[in-house]
């Protein structure tokens, strides 16, 4: 209902509803600290006064939120999304939203879809890009243009339901800065849920955060989450592993999840293998980004030493009139081990060369400054 201030209720109201318990009491403290003066990363070249430019804007919009909703080809779920959404917002922060949808790409008529939409209501923005570029572009410019203290992102083929904002807004207050769905009844084929699980089960282990669904669509986080994150490739699926390894505080929630009533699925078979060189880099780039040599120094001189090992004792063999080395293949295995080993060790060192290059840009995830 627009413009209904009755049923107005501000985003400190619904956290402060929830019930202090046996855990809240630290997060709450925490809470207030995370409130002070939030930062966004810095980094060593940037000068002072674009920061300082920041911590303006946010506090001018302390209670204002953004919903980022990526979307490629979904001209038939947009019209009774937005009627969702706008009646969901407007009953939390009365007028105090915007929703911006980055449309990745269309090729159907969903941008003239969203034409009409912003025609009747300006909170709805859009940003267009010229071809696909993938969901975690669409994320990262959204969230770039995003300018509310919390921003929501969510999918937008009514998968996911707009009264579950709530929810997840008032994890944030009791002092999370990254919250995320969970699909725990998830309406999707098993072709989709059983890989997941797997990948789930995997990501948790690897990034340490135990999350039953990292990659669902709707999710809350702290401005300066959104303002950290670095979001490309196919890193969309590991957004909360990523926050958690730079700090921040991860959290899920239940949330009802629906099954797919327009269109299709936007990613297929190829979501695997791309989401699990993704895991790679996210491993990778969250342990051994500043420290490359002991990723593949530790890994060659494993390789090497084994190599080393096996041909010595067989060159000894060898010696003592015990073997012949010419039907032994372990010796070439062991010579393989030495070369990959040491070809490892070089690579770890180059890559120690690239960052000591590039030292000034490595970021480091700043929480307070005083
Ligand atoms: N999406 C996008 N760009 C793409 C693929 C998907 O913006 O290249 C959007 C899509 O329109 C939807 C959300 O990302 O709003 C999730 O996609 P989808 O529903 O196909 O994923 P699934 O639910 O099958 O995991
Ligand atoms: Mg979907």
């Amino acid at each position: 209902m627009p413009g209904n201030n009755k049923t107005f209720v501000s985003l400190e109201a619904i956290g402060s509803k929830i019930k202090v318990g046996k855990d809240t009491q630290d997060r709450s403290t925490k809470s207030k600290q995370t409130q002070k003066k939030p930062e966004r990363d810095f980094k060593a070249t940037r000068s002072r006064p674009k920061y300082q430019n920041q911590r303006n804007i946010r506090s001018k919009q302390s209670s204002f939120l953004s919903v980022v909703i990526p979307l490629y080809n979904e001209e038939e779920s947009l019209p009774e999304l937005s009627l969702h959404l706008q009646e969901e917002l407007e009953k939390l922060v009365n007028k105090n939203y915007e929703v911006i949808f980055v449309d990745d790409g269309s090729t159907d008529r969903s941008f003239l879809v969203i034409k009409e939409i912003n025609k009747r209501n300006s909170k709805f923005k859009a940003i267009r890009f010229r071809r696909n570029h993938g969901k975690s572009a669409a994320l990262a410019v959204g969230f770039k243009q995003a300018k509310g203290n919390i921003v929501i992102t969510m999918d937008a083929d009514l998968q996911d339901d707009p009264s579950e904002i709530k929810n997840l807004i008032m994890k944030i207050r009791a002092g999370n800065d990254l919250v995320t769905g969970w699909k725990k009844k998830r309406k999707d084929p098993i072709s989709k849920t059983l890989p997941s699980k797997f990948f789930n089960f995997v990501t948790s282990i690897v990034s340490g955060v135990k999350l039953h669904d990292f990659n669902c669509g709707l999710k809350a986080y702290r401005k300066e989450v959104v303002d950290s994150l670095q979001v490309y490739g196919e890193m969309h699926r590991y957004l909360p592993a990523l926050a958690h390894l730079d700090g921040f505080k991860v959290a899920e929630t239940p949330v009802v999840h629906h099954a797919r009533l327009y269109g299709k699925s936007k990613f297929g078979a190829s979501r695997f293998i791309k989401g699990f060189l993704d895991l790679l880099t996210v491993m990778f780039i969250t342990r051994f980004m500043k420290r490359p040599s002991h990723f593949f120094g530790g890994l060659g001189s494993l390789f090497a030493i084994t190599g080393l090992i096996i041909d010595s004792v067989l060159s000894i063999q060898w010696a003592m009139g015990l073997t012949s080395l010419s039907n032994r293949p372990l010796a070439l295995f062991g010579i393989a081990l030495i070369i990959v080993g040491v070809q490892l060790i070089s690579m770890g060192l180059i890559g120690e060369l690239i960052i000591k290059n590039n030292f000034h840009n490595v970021q480091y995830s700043i929480k307070e400054r005083l």
